[in-house]
């Protein structure tokens, strides 16, 4: 999936559990979850933070390879546990639910991921797109509607504006 999929559909996602749960929908927080959403590709020197990685991400995708271990739901539950421990902001809630939406959006895809590395190297998928291809597209704008939908429903637009003053 590519980067500005990836921060949609983890948009949608993060705002629709923003919507369920009493975390508020915050300028920190999506800063948050975009941040999180992005992250995981780092074993990908040509992803969108790879080619920012300042050349960390050869040295991610030699040792492991792309999807390797960024992609692993164990790897994300050591994540979790560390930067909940440092912190409990909504912006850390967001990066730990934003990588999450990584996880999950990359096993949509016909590449599929290794959830359980390194206890298994085996890719685990539900194959609906393929990178880059129309079905991907489509998800993209299904997203993009969905979120300005629940958005404008749940009234977290105007949340997110108000919390701006106090993220600067
Ligand atoms: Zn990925």
């Amino acid at each position: 999936m590519r980067y500005h999929s990836h921060i949609v559909t983890s948009l949608l996602l993060g705002a629709t559990v923003a919507a369920q749960t009493p975390l508020s929908f915050t300028a920190s927080y999506t800063a948050g979850v975009v941040i999180g959403s992005l992250l995981p590709d780092i074993d990908e020197p040509k992803s969108y933070v790879g080619r920012r990685s300042f050349g960390m991400s050869n040295k991610v995708k030699e040792a492991f390879g792309h999807r390797g271990m960024t992609h692993s739901l164990l790897v994300w539950g050591m994540i979790a546990l560390v930067v909940t421990w440092e912190s409990s902001s909504l912006f850390a809630t967001g990066f730990v639910l934003g990588y999450l939406f990584h996880i999950i959006e990359d096993f949509l895809s016909v590449q599929g991921v290794p959830l359980f590395w390194p206890l298994q190297a085996k890719r685990y998928k539900i194959p609906l797109y393929r990178t880059g291809n129309i079905v991907e597209m489509m998800i993209f704008y299904a997203a993009f509607a969905l979120l300005v939908y629940i958005g404008t429903k749940e009234n977290l637009f105007y949340e997110w504006w108000k919390s701006f003053g106090s993220f600067m």
